[in-house]
């Protein structure tokens, strides 16, 4: 048993590289960074930031509110278009557009969600307070598609040819009930060629996200005949059986670690005070770092509703009057997931953290890398430089100092796992 143990680790310790070291990171970085053309790309943002500003503010004035993301995919493909990609909208309205690398069978993905959590109708003009840029959805995501689109010019500016296709997306559907779905889409349609992902969310330098934090959303819903508040009192009323299984749902004890939570965000119900209501509904959001725990929480969630609905039903009252029923809904789910610490998307991050002096923190959140994540693809999400705050507030603000070194690190990730193409010997 022991010796067959000692040979398995011999098979597989030289395919299975350690974390690179400082000084590999280093020569990998500078590799890079000497070369020519992926300089001039570095320089480009130092002479238009200007325009990434422009551009920022022109994209956050274009409404997109969750499942009505078309103007503004329009607006990003035209400036992919420019930018000399072959671009497509595909069936569920992610625009993607291709630089074609050498190796067409492998792809790297850079992607930036359209969408913002604000509904129709939502001021999304945006105003200046000294250096501050301040709109609903400015750095959320903003920040991202104004990096998104500036990457895919800088390339084409630096005539860079990648080594691997670099795929550019505006996706669909990564906010709420979206339930990510234009990532879903992406990885489904390119899942075999796909290397990794590069996800820019927001903004700022200081993070990466390396850990999906897997999520459900939850739809608890009591429904009963419903009647008068006087001539029927005592008929099962759907609200108080919500109330009461939401109660014993509520004292439901969660470990610290794995961090584990859960929020009744929204309830509702009943047409008026003086009406037994016929229905009632709340929706419940539960995270965990451990799937186990949130399987837990969701059995934990039906069987207080299921009590709920019995306490509901128990004398002293006449309840004769009808019964109610019950269900819980799955509305979303987000898998959770790991990048391994020896990835080359990992290391190319750092590399470029090396090249601008920044040091990135390991987060865990629910992003839309968690798609490629769950399925063992490499990927990372990243802020798209500068600074921001009050996501998803209408006190949302982005202030653009440091953003050049946010847009170099992101280039240097993706052309990290890229690849330049050599050059043609004349
Ligand atoms: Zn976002």
């Amino acid at each position: 048993m022991k010796r067959a143990f000692v040979c398995v680790i011999l098979l597989v310790m030289p395919v299975r590289s350690a974390a690179p070291t400082y000084a590999q990171r280093q020569a990998a970085a500078s590799r890079l960074t000497e070369n020519a053309r992926v300089r001039a790309a570095l320089d480009w943002f130092s002479h238009n930031l200007s325009w990434v500003n422009d551009t920022q503010v022109r994209l956050t004035e274009i409404p997109a509110p969750p499942f009505q993301e078309e103007a503004r995919a329009a607006a990003v493909r035209e400036i992919l278009e420019g930018a000399g990609l072959s671009v497509h909208t595909d069936k569920i309205g992610n625009v993607t557009g291709e630089l074609r690398g050498a190796n067409e069978n492998e792809i790297v993905l850079l992607s930036a969600h359209l969408d913002t959590v604000f509904p129709p109708g939502t001021n999304v003009k945006v105003h200046h307070d000294g250096n501050r840029m301040m709109a609903p959805g400015i750095s959320d995501n903003g920040t991202g598609i104004a990096a998104l689109v500036a990457i895919a010019r800088t390339l084409q500016s630096a005539r860079i040819k990648p080594q691997r296709t670099i795929l550019f997306a505006g996706n669909v559907g990564e906010e709420g009930e979206g339930n990510l779905r234009g990532m879903r889409e992406l990885v489904e349609t390119y899942k075999s060629k796909l290397k990794a992902v590069v996800v820019l969310d927001g903004s700022g330098t200081d993070h990466v996200t390396t850990r999906a934090l897997a999520s459900r959303r939850l739809e608890a819903t009591v429904t009963g005949p419903g009647g008068h508040s006087w001539s029927d009192f005592g008929m099962p009323n759907p609200i108080n059986a919500l109330i009461r299984g939401s109660v014993r749902f509520i004292n439901t004890k969660v470990p610290s670690g794995p961090r584990t939570t859960f929020n009744i965000g929204q309830i509702e119900g009943g047409t008026s005070v003086n009406s037994v209501p016929y229905e009632a509904k709340i929706k419940v959001d539960i995270r965990s770092e451990d799937e186990e725990e949130l399987m837990r929480l969701e059995s934990a969630l039906r069987d207080s509703i299921a009590a709920g609905v019995r306490d509901e039903m128990e004398p002293p009252r006449e309840r004769s009057k009808g019964s109610l029923e019950w269900k819980v809904e799955l509305l979303g789910s987000r898998p959770g997931g790991e990048l391994s610490s020896d990835s080359p998307l990992l290391a190319a991050l750092r590399a470029a953290d090396e090249f601008i002096r920044n040091q990135s923190r390991m987060e865990r959140s629910s992003t839309d890398a968690n798609i490629p994540l769950s399925l063992g693809i490499d990927a990372i999400s990243i802020g798209a430089g500068g600074m921001g705050g009050g996501a998803h507030s209408m006190q949302e603000w982005y202030e653009a100092s440091g953003r050049e070194a946010g847009l170099k690190r992101a280039l240097l990730t993706v052309l990290g796992v890229s690849g330049v193409a050599e050059e043609k010997a004349r």
